[in-house]
């Protein structure tokens, strides 16, 4: 592996550890933040704005998609949620999943055209380094992409390093969120109702 690797960045604090580890293996990634998914809009501008910030604190090279596609990521969320997985979705059973696969698989998607359209040699995401993230279905999604674009997908699973993030990002004085980053992620976050319902849901599975 030379060193052109391209390091899509969900945010700055889950970009803290995969840049440290891959730094120690002897890869400097250049971050690439396309990230439709985050809403509302002031949150979107904050994430960016703390992606460019850890960048520069690190030196690090970033390229960075400012064109804000709420409602194309809106668009493909629900029309996926108002298809074939309408009733999981009620249910809370697989909705997420639903939801969450357009949403990797666009982020990954861009990366991986970008990579190749600039001659790295792979890419990767931070996404790999959330423990809230489906990874098997991402690292699934990432590997049927890189073959379909020609170009390596570069796996690694960064979760080991979840503390360590954390304490990075805090040393840093990166701002944190704490929500995913969709208007639907917001609210499953914060709805006592919702969290009601997926307690009741997977309890009924027991
Ligand atoms: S919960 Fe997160 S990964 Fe899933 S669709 Fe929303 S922003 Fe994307």
């Amino acid at each position: 592996m030379n060193n052109k690797i391209l390091l899509h960045m969900c945010c700055a604090p889950c970009s803290c550890y995969p840049v440290k580890k891959l730094r120690a293996e002897g890869i400097e990634p250049i971050g690439y933040f396309f990230n439709p998914n985050i809403h509302p809009y002031q949150e979107w501008q904050r994430r960016l704005k703390t992606a460019k910030e850890f960048a520069e604190k690190i030196s690090m090279e970033i390229v960075t998609i400012e064109n804000y596609q709420l409602r194309e990521f809106l668009n493909r969320t629900q029309n996926y949620i108002e298809g074939v997985d309408a009733e999981e979705t009620i249910k809370f059973a697989d909705g997420h999943h639903s939801r969450c696969r357009i949403c990797y698989s666009w982020r990954l998607m861009e990366t991986a055209k970008f990579a190749k359209g600039n001659n790295f040699e792979a890419f990767t995401s931070t996404l790999f380094y959330s423990k809230h993230q489906n990874h098997q279905l991402m690292k699934v999604t990432a590997e049927k992409i890189a073959e379909a674009i020609g170009i390596k997908f570069y796996y690694e699973d960064f979760r080991d390093g979840w503390q360590e993030g954390i304490d990075i990002s805090l040393e840093l004085g990166l701002y944190r969120q704490n929500y995913c980053g969709c208007i639907f992620s917001e609210e499953e976050r914060f709805s006592k109702e919702i969290h009601k319902s997926r307690k009741k849901y997977f309890k009924s599975l027991k």
